[in-house]
């Protein structure tokens, strides 16, 4: 194929069962075989899910992977937040995902953050240099974004407060991406802006992530997925061919890395590796 292999890391939410942390270590020791940078576990905004957070940040580490938590901010109090960046501090944690999250319905308070650059900078003030911070960027722009110029202005907060780099939302169309590099490049942002891949394993699950998080399925691919029905097998195999295929326009763009959403599954972020030319 003769591609570059640039930097690749995968992201998992925290298991809600003692078998799914096991599903995990499994999906782990597959995907370990590809040497990506990180991984990276989701944290529930609002509190329900933050505990299993840390204790899977807490196996990745004690395997030796790079573990990088990701961290929301709203909801959440100064004291809190510091409570946890202590906590990985101590424990050698060296890359963190902050994010401001979105708050859960039924929590009315939102918290002494109001947007991530906010937390990016508390986790200067109290921590230094400690972390690679990344940050969410959004090349078709964020659901609550007054404007597109706005949303990539706010963008440029988080980078100016002192994010090293930027994993984006979701995407299939690489032009968007490519447009939002540009544009941020031309306000001055340097920092790496690293694709956020989803592999398409069920069109419906990926249909609703869509809804809620603002990211297109462009109408050709959501019609040929509509049309094989509950044909399970000829939607994976439209979603490899099509996922690789943007991951080769990307990579042949000048992308900076890879970062897989892989729903705590190893094989079709690694079929779509294998495609690539990465070897496990
Ligand atoms: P922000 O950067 O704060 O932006 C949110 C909105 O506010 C945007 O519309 C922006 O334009 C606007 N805005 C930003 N700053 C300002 C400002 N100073 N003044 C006025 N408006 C402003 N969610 C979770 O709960 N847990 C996770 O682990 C998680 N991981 C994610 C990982 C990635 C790579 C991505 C892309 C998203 C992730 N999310 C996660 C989802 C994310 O929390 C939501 O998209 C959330 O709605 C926005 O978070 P943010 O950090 O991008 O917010």
């Amino acid at each position: 194929m003769g591609n570059t292999l640039i930097p690749i890391s995968f992201e998992f939410y925290p298991p809600q069962t003692p078998e799914g942390a096991e599903k995990l270590t499994a999906v782990r020791q597959r995907l370990v075989a590809l040497k990506p940078e990180f991984f990276s576990c989701t944290f529930g905004a609002g509190g329900s899910t933050q505990d299993r957070t840390l204790d899977t940040i807490k196996l990745i580490h004690a395997e030796s992977r790079n573990a990088a938590p990701h961290l929301s901010c709203v909801g959440a109090t100064r004291e809190n937040i510091g409570a946890l960046l202590a906590t990985y501090k101590s424990m050698g944690i060296k890359r963190i995902v902050a994010l401001r999250g979105d708050l859960p319905s039924g929590m009315a308070s939102i918290g002494e953050f109001h947007y991530a650059n906010e937390l990016v900078a508390f986790i200067r003030s109290q921590t230094g240099e400690h972390f690679h911070i990344e940050v969410a960027a959004y090349p078709e722009f964020h659901p609550q974004a007054n404007s597109a110029r706005e949303d990539m202005l706010n963008f440029k907060r988080k980078i100016n407060a002192g994010a090293n780099s930027a994993i984006t939302q979701y995407f299939y169309n690489a032009d968007a991406y490519f447009r939002f590099v540009d544009e941020t490049r031309k306000l001055g942002v340097t920092t790496p802006i690293v694709p956020g891949i989803m592999p398409i394993v069920r069109f419906s699950q990926l249909a609703r992530f869509s809804d809620t998080c603002g990211a297109e399925i462009p109408r050709w691919m959501r019609k040929t997925m509509e049309g094989y029905g509950d044909d399970a097998e000829s939607i994976q195999n439209f979603g490899l061919d099509v996922v690789t295929r943007l991951c080769e326009k990307l990579i042949a763009g000048g992308a900076p890395g890879l970062h897989f959403y892989t729903l705590n599954q190893a094989t079709a972020s690694m079929e779509i590796l294998k495609r690539l030319g990465y070897r496990a």
